[in-house]
Protein backbone atom coordinates (compact mmCIF):
# COMPACT_ATOMS: atom_id res chain seq x y z
CA UNK A 1 0.00 0.00 0.00
CA UNK A 2 2.13 2.75 -0.89
CA UNK A 3 -0.11 5.48 -0.77
CA UNK A 4 -0.65 4.92 3.06
CA UNK A 5 1.95 7.26 5.44
CA UNK A 6 0.60 6.78 8.96
CA UNK A 7 3.13 9.57 9.84
CA UNK A 8 1.80 13.35 9.66
CA UNK A 9 3.65 15.71 7.21
CA UNK A 10 4.04 18.67 9.87
CA UNK A 11 4.67 22.22 9.07
CA UNK A 12 5.76 24.13 12.27
CA UNK A 13 3.57 26.62 13.55
CA UNK A 14 4.93 29.44 15.98
CA UNK A 15 2.35 29.03 19.27
CA UNK A 16 0.42 31.94 19.89
CA UNK A 17 -1.96 31.15 22.11
CA UNK A 18 -4.72 30.52 19.45
CA UNK A 19 -6.07 27.40 19.57
CA UNK A 20 -6.99 26.35 16.32
CA UNK A 21 -6.69 23.22 14.51
CA UNK A 22 -3.99 22.88 12.09
CA UNK A 23 -4.29 20.00 10.27
CA UNK A 24 -4.35 20.04 6.47
CA UNK A 25 -6.16 17.80 4.43
CA UNK A 26 -3.28 18.52 1.49
CA UNK A 27 0.06 18.85 2.18
CA UNK A 28 -0.02 22.32 0.79
CA UNK A 29 -3.48 23.30 1.38
CA UNK A 30 -4.51 25.42 4.22
CA UNK A 31 -5.39 24.48 7.57
CA UNK A 32 -8.12 23.83 8.68
CA UNK A 33 -8.68 26.69 11.50
CA UNK A 34 -11.70 25.04 13.88
CA UNK A 35 -11.46 25.29 17.45
CA UNK A 36 -9.06 22.40 18.44
CA UNK A 37 -10.49 19.65 20.55
CA UNK A 38 -7.14 17.68 21.63
CA UNK A 39 -3.72 18.21 20.89
CA UNK A 40 -1.98 15.47 19.37
CA UNK A 41 1.79 14.50 20.43
CA UNK A 42 2.86 12.37 16.98
CA UNK A 43 6.14 11.58 18.59
CA UNK A 44 7.98 12.57 21.67
CA UNK A 45 11.84 12.03 22.65
CA UNK A 46 13.31 14.11 25.70
CA UNK A 47 14.71 17.19 23.93
CA UNK A 48 11.89 17.40 20.72
CA UNK A 49 8.11 16.97 20.70
CA UNK A 50 6.14 17.05 17.48
CA UNK A 51 2.89 18.15 18.58
CA UNK A 52 -0.69 19.16 16.97
CA UNK A 53 -3.55 20.73 17.69
CA UNK A 54 -6.69 19.21 16.07
CA UNK A 55 -10.50 19.45 15.94
CA UNK A 56 -13.01 16.76 16.93
CA UNK A 57 -13.25 16.32 13.47
CA UNK A 58 -9.35 15.98 12.26
CA UNK A 59 -9.02 13.84 15.35
CA UNK A 60 -11.27 11.64 13.57
CA UNK A 61 -9.07 11.34 10.36
CA UNK A 62 -6.14 11.13 12.77
CA UNK A 63 -7.45 8.11 15.13
CA UNK A 64 -8.35 6.59 11.22
CA UNK A 65 -5.29 7.06 9.19
CA UNK A 66 -2.35 8.45 11.69
CA UNK A 67 -0.69 6.78 14.34
CA UNK A 68 -0.11 8.83 17.47
CA UNK A 69 2.04 8.36 20.62
CA UNK A 70 -0.54 10.27 23.25
CA UNK A 71 -2.99 12.67 23.01
CA UNK A 72 -5.09 15.37 25.37
CA UNK A 73 -8.26 17.72 25.24
CA UNK A 74 -6.75 21.14 24.08
CA UNK A 75 -6.92 23.88 26.92
CA UNK A 76 -5.57 27.47 27.23
CA UNK A 77 -1.89 26.43 27.61
CA UNK A 78 -1.35 23.99 25.15
CA UNK A 79 -1.15 26.92 22.65
CA UNK A 80 0.72 29.39 24.92
CA UNK A 81 4.52 29.90 23.88
CA UNK A 82 6.10 28.69 27.50
CA UNK A 83 4.13 25.79 27.94
CA UNK A 84 5.65 21.90 27.31
CA UNK A 85 3.94 18.97 27.47
CA UNK A 86 3.82 17.05 31.03
CA UNK A 87 4.29 13.17 30.44
CA UNK A 88 2.06 12.19 32.87
CA UNK A 89 -1.55 9.88 33.38
CA UNK A 90 -3.19 11.76 32.21
CA UNK A 91 -1.06 14.18 30.20
CA UNK A 92 -1.07 17.57 29.59
CA UNK A 93 0.43 20.71 28.85
CA UNK A 94 2.13 22.85 31.97
CA UNK A 95 3.83 26.06 31.86
CA UNK A 96 7.51 25.26 32.19
CA UNK A 97 9.26 28.80 31.86
CA UNK A 98 10.95 28.92 35.14
CA UNK A 99 10.31 25.10 36.06
CA UNK A 100 13.12 22.74 35.67
CA UNK A 101 11.98 20.32 37.95
CA UNK A 102 9.54 18.94 34.67
CA UNK A 103 11.76 16.15 34.22
CA UNK A 104 12.32 14.45 30.84
CA UNK A 105 9.68 16.92 28.91
CA UNK A 106 10.24 18.77 26.05
CA UNK A 107 10.45 22.62 26.16
CA UNK A 108 9.74 24.58 23.21
CA UNK A 109 12.68 26.81 23.54
CA UNK A 110 15.79 26.74 21.95
ZN1 LIG B 1 -9.65 20.41 12.05
ZN1 LIG C 1 -1.48 20.26 25.34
Amino acid sequence: MPDLDPFPQLTAIPKTGALTCGHRFTPNGDPCGWPAAWHVAWQMTATKADLSLVCDACMQAVQRCLVYVDRHPARLECGKPGTGWLTQEPSRCVWVEDDASCGPNWKDRP
